[in-house]
């Protein structure tokens, strides 16, 4: 008998579970290993102002989430003794034509009114920052508090931490059903006060729970280039593709964004439109070596907001639909989860984000 139960070691159960063994016993399950579900498959950007257009609820979750960065790397890897390619070099969002040129303009005034420290670049200075982006430039906006992480190393570095921790975890468990207290699996039951669902986008489909919740896969084809040292240093988006270079040599080119259900194959489409962007941003890499393609399945939401709170079925909760920004949020979860289960109001207004709202 444990105190908690979280079914899903992708980044959101595992920072949870990692959370929570400060106070409580925790068991964690995974139907496969843990970190190689769509968690595996993410880009690592900790980006919350390059796509925000005004400071809405879940502008100020992603927000509160990346203040707690610092600290959770910090701790995490003293924890683990594993290096996560924590990036804080921020963010170029580049505009080659007048209407995303018209989008930055309008981004950069209300976060600059409101006080962040973003700046709006003429071409010349992009050049001098990143000399190998060859695009035309119109507009640039550079927002230096933007960092990334290499998702992978985070994973493995939680799961050591985990354990550090003294979170139990297993594997190849599949849970079927849940009923108020309990899970049940391969005509087992176990039983405790809390049990966190944090399945990703498998998180509607345990017997037991109803209304189900709407989440749906949006696939995302993503790759990764060996590029020679220091040749890109900040993130790069340009239209919907971008750059992530790492510390490790990989610059990382993402990323589509399909409806096409639980497919996930790599295809020319996919990968075509990702290189022939790549290209274009700077045509310099076209002799770098393609190390990796994959693909992840987001777990998104109608509303494209996460799911967090309170089911209808006593002591269980929802931690899911995370869609494009699970490892970003990671933190602020972990945080809000562990107020719920200790009977906390958390320090963030959760309502936007209720389970019931889809009831
Ligand atoms: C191409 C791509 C790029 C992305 N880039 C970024 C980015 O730059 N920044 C960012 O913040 N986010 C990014 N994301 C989004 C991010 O990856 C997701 O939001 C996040 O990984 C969701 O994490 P999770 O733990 O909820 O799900 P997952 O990582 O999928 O973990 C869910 C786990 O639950 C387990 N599970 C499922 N069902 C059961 C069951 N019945 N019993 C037991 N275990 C079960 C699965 O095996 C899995 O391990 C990206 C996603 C993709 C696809």
């Amino acid at each position: 008998m444990h105190d908690v139960i979280v079914i899903g070691g992708g980044v959101i159960g595992l920072s949870i579970a990692r959370q929570l063994a400060g106070s409580k016993s925790v068991l964690l399950l995974d139907r496969g290993a843990t970190g190689q579900a769509t968690s595996h498959a993410a880009a690592g950007m900790l980006s919350p102002l390059s796509e925000a257009d005004n400071q809405g609820p879940f502008f100020q979750l992603c927000r509160a989430s990346l203040a707690l960065y610092d600290q959770f790397i910090d701790e995490l890897q003293q924890e683990s003794g594993l290096n996560v390619a924590y990036s804080k070099e921020g963010l170029l969002s580049l505009a080659s034509s007048e209407a995303s040129a018209a989008t930055l303009r309008q981004r950069y005034e209300w976060q600059r009114q409101a006080g962040f420290g973003v700046e709006l670049l003429l071409p010349n200075q992009v050049k001098k920052m990143e000399p190998l982006v060859t695009v035309p430039i119109i507009d640039a906006l550079f927002m230096p508090a933007e960092r990334s992480v290499a998702p992978r190393r985070l994973l493995n570095a939680i799961r050591e931490s985990c354990f550090a921790r003294g979170v139990e975890i297993r594997t190849g468990v599949h849970v079927d059903a849940i009923s108020p207290n309990t899970i049940h699996f391969a005509h087992t039951t176990m039983q405790a006060a809390s049990i966190i669902i944090a399945s990703g986008v498998w998180s509607g489909e345990f017997e037991g729970l109803k209304p189900r919740i709407p989440i749906s896969p949006r696939k995302g084809q993503i790759l990764s280039l060996a590029m020679p040292a220091g040749a890109f240093r900040r993130m790069i988006r340009w239209g919907h593709s971008y750059f992530v270079p790492r510390s490790t040599g990989e610059l990382i080119v993402g990323a589509t964004n399909e409806d096409v259900g639980f497919e996930s194959a790599v295809t020319p489409a996919g990968l075509g439109r990702l290189l022939t962007d790549a290209l274009a941003i700077s045509s310099d890499v076209g002799s770098y070596p393609i190390l990796e393609t994959w693909t992840g399945l987001r777990p998104a939401t109608p509303d494209e907001l996460p799911i967090l709170g309170s089911t209808a079925v006593p002591g269980v909760y929802y931690a899911t639909g995370h869609y494009r920004n699970g490892v970003l949020l990671a933190p602020i979860t972990a945080s809000i989860v562990t107020d719920l289960v200790e009977g906390r109001d958390p320090s963030i207004d959760i309502r936007p984000y209720s389970p019931s709202r889809f009831s």
